[in-house]
């Protein structure tokens, strides 16, 4: 059931995508199936599909914003409703809190319909990367391009290119890190790794150690780093077990207080797809 809903999800993204190059009019496409968009403010970030008094659809999404724009966040959320609007006009699948394996895998399918409607899963295959400083500017640049966040954009080009790890940070001004993502391709797709307040005293460091427990027994490849706050490509092997000194790392990372910093590893040289 659930590869039948899958397949049939992400054919219609694909579809409705048709034609875009770029950045998807959600709030037009939304409003082609007579759906409405609410924005509301909130500290927490969710959404909703409901119907009015009138039996209208709307889908509303909550978070924070500089103005009436929706941002990337709101996107996606808007893209992920509209999944859950397909699957109980068409399949009326829209199982309940209670019915946990069906609500997780309705939640998992949403976000994968929303994520091959916004982002061009063709061009992102087709992509040749090379190294990990390259990976660095493709996610900033098709972030940008499709007006997504860039989680969504690595997990995207993370489904399609094997042999690769990206990491989120953002630093305080003390340089300590307070928050960190992780998500990879090194050994399949891994789950998403999350943690507060990093202690590793370089990002390097930590991204390395998080690249080594996901190879388990194929650690001994070998891995290219780089990260935006580090600078210079540097290469590792990851069967010595060496600490790996990040030299200028210090007082680059003032110019990314508050912003996310990214580090991305490779398998060298890269896997073919
Ligand atoms: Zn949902």
């Amino acid at each position: 059931m659930k590869a039948e809903l899958s397949a049939w999800l992400i054919s219609s993204a694909e579809k409705l995508r048709s034609g875009v190059k770029d950045e998807l009019d959600i709030k037009k496409l939304l409003d082609g199936f007579g759906i409405r968009v609410i924005s509301e403010s909130s500290n927490k970030r969710s959404g909703a599909l409901a119907q009015d008094s009138d039996g209208k659809w709307l889908v509303i999404v909550r978070g924070q914003r500089r103005d009436k724009n929706l941002t990337t966040v709101d996107r996606f959320t808007a893209a992920h409703e509209l999944g859950h609007y397909l699957l109980q006009k068409h399949w009326r699948f829209s199982p309940s809190f209670a019915d946990k394996k069906n609500y997780y895998d309705c939640e998992s399918l949403c976000n994968q319909f929303a994520a091959h409607l916004l982002v061009d899963y063709d061009l992102v295959s087709k992509l040749l990367i090379v190294s990990p400083k390259m990976c660095l500017g493709i996610i900033r640049d098709l972030a940008k391009r499709y007006s997504v966040s860039i989680d969504v954009i690595s997990r995207a080009i993370l489904e399609v290119h094997p042999g690769i790890g990206i990491c989120a940070f953002t630093k305080g001004l003390d340089g300590r890190v307070n928050r960190l993502w992780g998500l990879s391709s090194l050994n399949g797709i891994s789950p998403r790794y999350s943690r507060k307040n990093v202690t590793a005293k370089s990002i390097h460091e930590e991204v390395i150690a998080w690249s080594k427990s996901l190879l388990g027994e194929k650690n001994r490849v070998q891995l290219d780093f780089a990260s935006e706050s580090t600078g210079p490509l540097k290469s590792v092997s990851c069967d010595d077990n060496s600490v790996v000194k990040d030299k200028d790392n210090s007082e680059n990372s003032y110019y990314f207080f508050s912003k996310v910093e990214l580090a991305v590893v490779m398998i060298k040289p890269p896997v073919d797809v």
